[in-house]
């Protein structure tokens, strides 16, 4: 009898921890065919002409899919890797390999789904079936205590029916031994030019240098549990000494470096201060997620993006450019954009009160802001991108206390200076 071997399509979830598309790929064949495709359409342009993918998230891409090899080479795999578009590469890669199934996780935003329809469409033509599973959210759409189109809207109604009537499912053990076919052209990884982007210079003042990967996500995390379990760490609230509180982890968790499920079980385990902020947070994520799933494109559908708006300003080219290269004259949102353009991460405070400026104080179309985060934010997530933006401009159910304070904030701003000392004269010098 012939070998089975299942092509494994690895997208946003670039790890071998708790990988169910792995997981079961190994339970169901003989052989697995890992594939990563740098897929041209992410390094367009996007709808307010920047870059879809800034260089400090391509370059931690490209690094996250180097660690990724290395991972399954350490078990006795290999991971194929092209540049092009998957819909002509995964059909081409399954006869070559004589696959009988590919296997990947499904997204929910539009851009991303419609990519999967398109290889689920070159697949169907070479008789071959492209298996869907759900694997980006803490709890399991199946778990979840009502269907997808009944999700409440609100998100305090949604955490409490979650929280008492669903469970988060175990995580799946890192595999120990993986079988792949004979590879002849395992692929390199691309530079960032070959991608039409240059290397970043990083600043000296950023406070962290992200390094894509699986292993620099674990050490993030196990970072993260060391320095709340620091002595006098207070067990509750979010500020210590004025700082905000927060675990970095998104950029992992936004490329699939770490999976939801790890992070959630590893809190529970060791009861880390804040653990619970933690949960929470992951909850928002998740929350994003299935109102994406429910909502579809609607969840972020603009009452008012049109340029003639009343309510919107009538040089707002202007005025968002000046918001972009941080020229507002507004110290503290000029200081935050410096921040964002160097580094490519700013807390979500900051995300929430330059958001808010933007759409409340300059009256600028909120979308023009939301695909500039596309380009610049290296943990930038579809759904948690967008529908936080939607939210701060109130396109949805925005009654959330958080997302209600960035307006308010920027009338405060002038006063609140302090921060531009240390940041933006080194900036521009
Ligand atoms: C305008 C705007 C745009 C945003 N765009 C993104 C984005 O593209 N990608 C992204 O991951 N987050 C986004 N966020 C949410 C949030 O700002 C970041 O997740 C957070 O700042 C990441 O830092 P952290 O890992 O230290 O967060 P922590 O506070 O430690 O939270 C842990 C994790 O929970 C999740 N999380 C926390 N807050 C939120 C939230 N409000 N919405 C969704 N998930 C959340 C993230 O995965 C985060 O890593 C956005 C928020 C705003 C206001």
């Amino acid at each position: 009898m012939s070998e089975k071997t299942i092509l494994v399509w690895f997208r946003n979830d670039l790890r071998i921890h708790d990988n169910e598309i792995l997981f079961e790929a190994m339970r169901k064949a003989d052989k697995v065919l890992p594939v990563y495709c740098f897929d041209p359409f992410y390094f367009k342009k996007n709808i307010s002409g920047n870059a879809k993918t800034g260089n400090l998230r391509a370059r931690f891409l490209v690094e996250s899919v180097d660690n990724l090899r290395k991972n399954l080479q350490s078990i006795g795999g290999e991971l194929i890797i092209r540049i092009g578009n998957p819909a002509e590469i995964l059909p081409q890669l399954a006869e070559q390999y004589q696959v009988s199934e590919v296997y990947h996780h499904r997204e929910v935003a539009y851009e991303e789904t419609d990519i999967s329809e398109q290889v689920e469409t070159a697949l169907w033509k070479i008789k071959l079936n492209l298996k869907h599973f759900i694997g980006h959210t803490l709890y399991h759409k199946e778990d979840l205590p009502f269907p997808i189109k009944d999700i409440p809207d609100s998100f305090a109604v949604f955490k409490k029916k979650v929280e008492r009537d669903s469970t988060v499912r175990p995580y799946i053990a890192t595999p120990e031994r993986i079988f792949t076919p004979e590879i002849i052209d395992a692929g390199e990884l691309p530079s960032l030019t070959q991608l039409g982007l240059n290397e970043p210079v990083d600043d000296p003042r950023s406070t962290a240098r992200f390094a894509g990967g699986e292993d620099a996500a674990l050490g993030q995390l196990s970072l993260y549990f060391a320095n709340a379990d620091q002595p006098g760490t207070p067990k509750s609230g979010r500020n210590v000494s004025g700082v905000e509180y927060r675990s970095m982890l998104s950029p992992w968790l936004a490329m699939g470096c770490l999976s939801m499920r790890k992070v959630y079980w590893e809190v529970i385990t060791h009861q880390p201060a804040y653990g619970n902020l933690l949960i929470l947070d992951l909850l928002w994520r998740d929350y994003f997620r299935f109102m994406f799933k429910k909502h579809g494109q609607k969840f972020i559908a603009a009452k008012e993006t049109s340029a003639a708006s009343p309510h919107l300003a009538a040089n707002q080219e202007e005025l968002f450019e000046a918001w972009k290269t941080g020229e507002t004259g507004v110290p503290l949102v000029d200081a935050i954009m410096h921040e964002l353009n160097a580094t490519g991460y700013i807390s979500n405070n900051k995300r929430q009160l330059v958001a808010g400026y933007l759409i409340h104080e300059l009256k600028v179309d909120w979308t023009k802001g939301a695909a500039y985060f596309e380009e610049k934010l290296i943990d930038y997530s579809p759904a948690s991108n967008w529908g936080n933006w939607a939210f701060i401009a109130g396109i949805n159910d925005a009654r959330e206390s958080r997302y209600q304070i960035a307006g308010k904030q920027s009338v405060e701003m002038e006063s609140k200076s302090e921060f531009i000392d240390t940041w933006l004269p080194a900036l521009l010098a």
